[in-house]
């Protein structure tokens, strides 16, 4: 039997906004120790906008916004449909491609004619081309997320995407702090210069940035070691490691269905905020349970 003040517990997170699988799940939350943020579509708001195009000298930015949203359009990424906005806003329409896919936390690519087109995370051990040391140089990256469009696994352009924080982020992680979390890890698969200004600006504890699905799977494993472990997710990148954490939780409405599949808890409207409010709920009800 579920004791009264769980189900009361339970009923409380719901009307708050936070719809708890199960009573265990409400139980662990109360006592979590580790709390592990994605940071894409989680701390910031998800609504991402392409604000600079750094081309390849051969390179036009209506052809790097072209061949970027040829593909991208089949993404369901904040990142992807904030390059498919661009494309549109600057008049191109995108080619035609096939064959694409998506490798979660990386990116996707398809072929363009007789052309592989690649968007996503810079290609690992490749040199960072000329054009594009000197103008990521130059400009000021502030939160920047940069994808990269190759062809043919040529570097071609730079995308800087840029996303703000959640208005009520920084005020939640000051509660969630204060209500017993101990630690507050931001685990994102961006490069590390924009997880580190994120972190710094809400005064979290650590940072691992360029965490593929994978290396979020591992890091809830080490940090479970210590203790009860909560992670807070919205992608498809992130199911894998909300099934792996004692509890996860999926926020947004836009939040992707493997998600919230994944997920013990859903937080159903999108805002940080109730993370706080279901974490209070939790710790309410342990007082009273135990
Ligand atoms: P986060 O963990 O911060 O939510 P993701 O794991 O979804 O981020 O993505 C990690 C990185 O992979 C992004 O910062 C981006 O560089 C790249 N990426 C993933 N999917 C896409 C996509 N569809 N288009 C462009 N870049 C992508
Ligand atoms: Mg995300």
């Amino acid at each position: 039997a579920v004791p009264i003040a769980v189900t009361g517990g339970m009923s409380r997170a719901s009307r708050a906004g936070v719809v708890v699988r199960d009573g265990a799940a409400l139980e662990l939350l109360g006592g979590a120790r580790s709390l592990l943020l994605d940071k894409t579509g989680t701390v910031t708001a998800g609504r991402p906008e392409v604000t600079d195009v750094l081309c390849a000298p051969d390179t036009t930015t209506e052809q790097a916004l072209g061949l970027a949203a040829a593909v991208e359009r089949y993404s369901p990424h904040v990142l992807a449909e904030a390059v498919v906005r661009a494309a549109r806003r600057a008049g191109v329409a995108p080619p035609s491609a096939d064959d694409v896919t998506e490798e979660p936390g990386r990116g996707v690519e398809g072929r363009v004619g007789d052309r592989l087109v690649q968007v996503g995370t810079r290609p690992t051990g490749e040199e960072l081309p000329h054009w594009a040391a000197t103008a990521l140089r130059r400009g000021r990256l502030d939160l920047a997320t940069v994808v990269w469009l190759t062809v043919d696994r040529v570097p071609a352009a730079a995308l800087l995407v840029r996303d703000r924080i959640r208005a009520d982020a920084p005020r939640t992680m000051r509660r969630l702090h204060a209500s017993g979390v101990a630690r507050i890890v931001l685990l994102t698969g961006d490069r590390s210069g924009s997880a580190d200004e994120v972190a710094a600006m809400l005064g979290l504890d650590e940072v691992q940035a360029g965490a593929d699905p994978a290396a979020k799977i591992a890091r809830v494993g080490r940090e479970r070691e210590r203790g009860t472990v909560v992670m807070v997710g919205d992608g498809i990148n992130d199911a894998p490691a909300l099934a792996a954490a004692d509890v996860g939780i999926a926020l947004g409405s836009r939040g992707s269905t493997a998600a919230a599949q994944a997920a013990d808890a859903v937080i159903v409207d999108d805002r940080i905020a109730r993370l706080a409010d279901a974490m209070d709920i939790a710790r309410r009800t342990r007082r009273v349970a135990v």
